[in-house]
Order: C-alpha cells, then structure tokens, then sequence
C-alpha cells in the first residue's frame, strides 16, 4: 500500500494466485528462477487491487517501444501487400515510425498510470523517441532477409487437418497437452522470427525452441528456420531448429514439469531459490522472508565496504537494510535516532515521512537501495533518491 512515493506498508498476501491456463516460456522461466517470486508477483494483497506493481525504467520502455513498432511495421507490411505494393523499400518509407513510437509511448505510460513505484514525471524526459527511431531503422534494414511478400496472408498447411496459424505479426498459439502458450512476434511463412531489445541471454534460443514446439504441436510441422533479431547492437542469430524426436522429448519434459510445478502452486509452502543474480531485480523482495536472511543474498543486504574493517568514516554504500526497533517519530515525520540493523549491528537512522497513514508508529522497516554512510562512531541509514521503504508494524 503506497503511502506517497517511495514509502509503503508492508502488506501481506491475502490470496495466492491459481496455476495459469497456459504456460507461456516467461511464465516458466519466472517459476524456473524462483517459484516464491512467481507466486509473490501474482498474489492479491490486502488494500491493494491488480498485479504487484513493479518499478520501471527509461531503458524498459525504449526497449517496449521498439519491439512493439516493429511489430506494427509487420502489420503495416501485411496491409500494404494486400494493396499491391511489395517492394520492401517503398514498405520501410511509407512506415510512420515517428508516429508510431509517439503513440506506444503514451499507451505504455498509460498503462503505467497508478503504478506506486513509478514517478512519470521524472521517467518521461528519460525516455528518448529520436533513440528508439534510430533503433527502429537499424533493425528494419536487416529485416529485408526475411522478407518474402508471398508468406503474407497465405496459411500454411498443417498435418492431419490440424489449423496452422495465420503468418504476421504477434502470432498466439496455445495447446492443451502440455497446456502452453506463447505469442510469436513474427512468423514469416515457416521462419519463426523473434525481437529482442535488451541484453543476449542463452535463454533466448531456448524461447525459439519453445515457438518451435508450439508451431509443432499446433500444425505437425517444424518450422524451417528460427531467428533472434537483436535491436542494439543489431545483429540476427540463426538458431538450429530442432528434430521432430528432440521436440517430443521437450514435450515429455515440460509435461512433468508442468504436472509438478502446479502441484507446489496447490500446496501451501512455495519453495525459493535466493541466490544474489535472481533476488537483486525481484520486485517482492521486501515480502520475501528468506531473502532477508539467507548467506546467499548478503553482499546485497551488506554493500561492499561494511565488512571491512578498514572503513573510514565518510565511507558510503548502497544496500537493502532491514532495521528493527525503529525509534518513536519525533513528532513531526521524522524516524530518527537509533536502531538495530540485523547485518550491521546498532546504527543510526533518519528515515524520512509518511509513516502516520499506517496508523501506528512502525517498529521495523525494509530498506531496498538505503544510502549508508559511515560516520566517526556508526553507520547512518537514510534515503537515497531512488530508495523505498517498506514499513512494518505490529498491528
Ligand atoms: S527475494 Fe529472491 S528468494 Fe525471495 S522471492 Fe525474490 S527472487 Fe525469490
């Protein structure tokens, strides 16, 4: 529950979330890297409607707005072949790209309206158009490869009868046996090609494997070739397709793994896997009892310069603190004076406002990203521009 920006009260889940219809490959991979955070992230809490909110920043929605114009160039490419026009230059110019990421990046800031965590104001200078028209160019000029105006519009045949999807943009398919789902940003005839804005992951190859397999289980048919596209740098990366024996093999294993993976969900412990690569970006960590605790995640709950013993005062750190026994507020907003931190012993806090919506002074509070900073006899927490803190009380 917001309590103005950056300051929250630390809600509990009411309700757990139901296993999906489908599982999409994020869905997995969320579950894969760490089944309380799946579960943490789709949870209801009391006080709070809709999805965990998570934060966002300038880079998240470049990378958004790119892969969504480049799926309304496809879109744009399939309505402009049915008029006759095929040549791929005349496609690329007659593309309003300028436009195009004006319009996605108000309905991606739309979408981001209500979000606690988000200050628009600050993130909408941030984002840049001319950066992501840039991209957009760049990638589109390697995108000519694939271009064959005959894949548009025509369906390709499945085996047994089976409906084969309709090649474009944006293509979904969903099976019942195993329940899976995905959307293909684009499917070029039988070529599955995929957009990706961000980092190179090897787990990007494994997502076209995942396309391959749906595209095989919905029509019978492998495709013929899959494709990762990257945004920045631009570069396009063939990934083997693969046999019909390795497909049915991936289908046995998701299977189990499905089986096993909604009966922890109906279960009443959900298992973790906190290590310091997956619990530095999750955005429930405050609620995560076992993140605040486990060997494995303290260089981030303790900054680098707090175990050493040469620390000199005016020494500084960013870290996620948990601080216990907070002082009475001052009686203005202030929290200030001293209080126990689990990983650095007895400190010094000065923590900002807005706990009275909370109703009751709070006794303890999460800190993700505090600024602390050594002083000649302890370590001062206080806030940083981009921290939040979590209160917690005893009611
Ligand atoms: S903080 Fe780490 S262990 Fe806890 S839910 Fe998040 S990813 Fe899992």
């Amino acid at each position: 529950v917001s309590q103005g920006h950056g300051f929250y009260d630390l809600a509990e889940p009411v309700e757990g979330p139901a296993s999906p219809g489908s599982w999409s490959y994020s869905t997995l991979s969320e579950w894969r890297a760490c089944p309380r955070r799946w579960w943490l992230t789709r949870a209801q809490y009391s006080g709070f409607r809709g999805r965990y909110p998570r934060r966002v920043y300038a880079a998240t929605v470049e990378g958004q707005m790119v892969h969504d114009a480049l799926e309304k160039f496809i879109e744009h490419i399939e309505a402009q072949i049915a008029q006759g026009i095929t040549d791929y230059m005349t496609l690329r110019r007659t593309f309003p790209v300028r436009r195009v990421m004006a319009e996605r990046r108000k309905l991606i800031e739309a979408e981001l309206v209500g979000n606690p965590r988000i200050d628009l104001q600050a993130l909408r200078p941030k984002i840049s158009i001319d950066k992501c028209v840039d991209a957009f160019r760049r990638v589109s000029a390697t995108m000519q490869s694939s271009f064959d105006p005959s894949s548009f519009g025509e369906r390709q045949e499945g085996t047994s009868g089976k409906p084969a999807p309709q090649p474009g943009a944006e293509v979904t398919i969903k099976t019942i046996d195993p329940p899976l789902g995905g959307r293909i940003d684009w499917l070029s005839g039988r070529e599955i090609i995929d957009f990706k804005t961000g980092e190179r992951d090897e787990k990007h190859a494994d997502q076209l494997r995942f396309y391959a397999l749906l595209l095989w289980l919905q029509t019978g048919r492998t495709p013929d070739a899959l494709t990762l596209i990257y945004t920045d740098p631009v570069e396009r990366v063939s990934v083997p397709v693969p046999s019909e024996s390795e497909l049915q093999l991936m289908r046995e294993t998701l299977a189990s793994e499905i089986t096993s993976i909604e009966k922890e969900i109906g279960s009443s412990t959900i298992s973790t896997r906190p290590s310091e690569e997956v619990c530095r970006w999750c955005p429930a960590k405050a609620h995560c009892d076992d993140y605040w605790s486990s060997p494995s995640t303290r260089h981030l709950r303790l900054g680098e310069l707090a175990g050493d013993p040469n620390r000199a005062e005016g020494d500084f750190f960013i870290a996620d603190l948990e601080v216990n026994g907070l002082p009475s507020p001052d009686g203005g907003d202030l929290i200030m004076g001293e209080a126990y931190c689990p990983s650095l012993g007895t400190v010094q806090v000065e923590l900002g406002r807005s706990w009275r919506s909370i109703g009751s002074a709070p006794e303890q509070a999460r800190v993700l990203g505090a600024y602390v900073r050594r002083t000649d006899q302890a370590w001062m927490v206080s806030l940083g521009l981009s921290s939040e803190v979590f209160w917690k009380c005893g009611h």
